[in-house]
C-alpha cells in the first residue's frame, strides 16, 4: 500500500495500520490480524524536517490515542492547561488541574512523528512526490516523481492541497478558510489580557467576519513566544463568504492594537472543512486528514488528522485481511469514528457559531464555566463529567430564554 503525504494523517494512519497486524493495539477489534504486516511505502514530496504552516495546538487527546499503541512523539513543546475566550460579550478563562495538550513547531513535530513510523520499520521516501494513479484489475500504479510502483491501495494523505484528491475528481470541496499567522514577543498586552502563559486564547470580538484570532504560547528556538493570527471562513454554509476584510489586514490590525511591529512575513495558508455528504473514497483509493476535510470551526486539524489515521489503519487492515479494496465502507466506518462524529457536530455548528446566533453564542462561551470545563476535558481526551455536561446546557437554555 501507498500512504501519499507524510504530515499526522499519514502517519498515524500507517501506525495505527502496523499496529492492528502486530496486535499492540489495547482496543482495536483488529488485534493481531497476522504475523505478516502489510508492506506500507510512505512517500512525501518534501525533505524532513519541514516547514507546516501551523499555530502547533495538539489536544492530548492525539497524544493519549497514540500512547495507546505504544507512541510517543518527543519534540520541543509548551504544555497547555486552559483555554480562555474574549468575546463582545464577555470573557472567560477556565484552567484545569492536569496539562490538557501542548503547542508544538510543526517542523519538529512532523520530523519526530515521521521518525516513529520509520522505527516500526515502515518504509519512508521523502523528497518523493505522488503524481497520479491508474488502476488495474487486480491493484493500482501510482505515479510517483521516482517511477511507478505497484500496490494494492492508496491513502491519501496529502493534505489541503491535496493532488490524490485532484485525481479523484473530487474538487476543492465545499467549505475552506484562510489562516494567517506570525510569530511575536510577549508584551505588555499580553500581561494585562491573558492571565497565564499556558492557556490557549481565542478572540471572537471582531463580528465583520466568520472566524476569530489566536494569539497561543510557543517555543522557537527555544524561545518563549507567541504565535498570533487569525482563522476565517471564506467558504461555506449559510452565506459565510468573502465579502469583508482579508486575513492579512486583520492581522495588521491586531498586531497594531497590540503595539507590536510587523517582524518578517505572514504565514498564510488555507484549510478545508468536511462537508456533509462529501466522497473520501472510491475503488482502492481513500482520503484522510486534512484531503479529506477537517474540523471548519476552528480550523483545528492535528488530532483531528491524528484520529483521522486510528479509523483508517483499523479499517484498513481490515480491508487487506479480506482482500477488499473497493473502500465501499470508508465514509460510513469514518462517519461513525470518533473523528467523523466530532466533524460532523462541528460542521453542523459552523453557520450558528459565525450566523445570526453568533451574540447568543459569545454570550454562552463567555458566561458558561461549565461548557468551559467540559471542553477542557474533551480537548486533554477524558471523559467528561455528565454534571458539566447538564450544566453547560442548562447555561445554554438560559441564554437562549434571555436570562
Ligand atoms: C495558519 C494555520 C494554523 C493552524 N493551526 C492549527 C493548530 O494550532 N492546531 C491544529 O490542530 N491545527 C491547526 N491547523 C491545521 C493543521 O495544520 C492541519 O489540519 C493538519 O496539518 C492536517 O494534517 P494532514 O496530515 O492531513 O496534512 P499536512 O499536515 O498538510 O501534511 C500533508 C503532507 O503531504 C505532503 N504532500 C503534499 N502533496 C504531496 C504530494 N503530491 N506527494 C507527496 N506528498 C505530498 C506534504 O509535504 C505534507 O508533509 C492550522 C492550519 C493553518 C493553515
Amino acid at each position: 500500500m501507498v500512504i501519499a503525504g507524510g504530515g499526522p494523517s499519514g502517519c498515524a494512519t500507517a501506525l495505527f495500520l502496523w499496529a492492528a497486524f502486530s496486535g499492540v493495539s489495547p482496543g482495536g477489534t483488529t488485534r493481531g490480524i497476522g504475523p505478516h504486516p502489510p508492506r506500507i511505502l510512505l512517500i512525501d514530496k518534501a525533505a524532513f524536517p519541514r516547514e507546516k504552516i501551523c499555530a502547533g495546538a495538539i489536544g492530548g487527546r492525539a497524544d493519549k490515542a497514540l500512547a495507546a499503541i505504544g507512541v510517543e512523539v518527543r519534540c520541543p513543546s509548551v504544555e497547555v492547561r486552559g483555554l480562555g475566550v474574549v468575546t463582545s460579550e464577555g470573557r472567560l478563562v477556565e484552567k484545569h488541574p492536569r496539562p490538557i495538550g501542548r503547542v508544538v513547531r510543526r517542523r519538529e513535530f512532523d520530523a519526530a512523528f515521521l521518525e516513529q513510523v520509520r522505527a516500526r520499520g515502515v518504509e519512508v521516501k521523502t523528497g518523493v512526490a505522488f503524481h497520479g494513479f491508474e488502476r488495474r484489475r487486480d491493484g493500482i500504479v501510482v505515479q510517483t516523481s521516482a517511477g511507478a510502483i505497484t500496490a494494492k491501495c492508496l491513502v491519501g494523505a496529502d493534505g489541503v492541497g491535496s493532488r490524490v484528491r485532484r485525481e479523484l475528481g473530487l474538487g476543492r470541496g465545499n467549505i475552506y478558510a484562510q489562516a494567517i499567522e506570525t510569530d511575536t514577543v510577549w508584551c505588555d498586552a499580553d500581561a494585562r489580557e491573558r492571565d497565564d502563559d499556558d492557556v490557549l486564547w481565542f478572540d471572537l470580538r471582531d463580528r465583520r467576519y466568520p472566524g476569530y484570532g489566536w494569539s497561543f504560547p510557543t517555543v522557537l528556538g527555544g524561545e518563549s513566544m507567541v504565535c498570533r493570527g487569525i482563522y476565517r471562513v471564506t467558504h461555506g454554509p449559510c452565506a459565510l463568504s468573502e465579502q469583508g476584510p482579508d486575513v492579512s489586514s486583520l492581522l495588521v490590525e491586531e498586531l497594531a492594537r497590540l503595539g507590536l511591529a510587523k517582524d518578517g512575513p505572514f504565514k498564510r495558508f488555507a484549510e478545508r472543512g468536511l462537508a456533509a455528504h462529501e466522497a473520501t473514497a472510491q475503488a482502492r483509493v481513500m482520503l484522510v486528514g486534512e484531503a479529506a476535510g477537517i474540523d471548519p470551526v476552528l480550523g483545528e486539524g492535528i488530532a483531528q488528522a491524528i484520529l483521522y489515521g486510528r479509523a483508517a489503519g483499523r479499517f484498513l487492515a481490515k480491508c487487506l485481511a479480506r482482500g477488499d479494496f473497493s473502500f465501499a465502507g470508508w465514509s460510513r466506518t469514518l462517519a461513525r469514528s470518533r473523528v467523523g462524529v466530532d466533524l460532523t457536530a462541528r460542521r453542523f455548528a459552523l453557520p450558528h457559531v459565525y450566523g445570526p446566533h453568533r451574540s447568543k453564542l459569545e454570550r454562552l462561551v463567555a458566561s458558561s464555566p461549565a461548557l468551559a470545563r467540559a471542553g477542557l476535558h474533551y480537548f486533554a481526551g477524558e471523559h467528561v463529567p455528565r454534571v458539566e455536561l447538564l450544566r453547560a446546557m442548562a447555561d445554554g437554555v438560559g441564554v437562549m430564554m434571555g436570562r
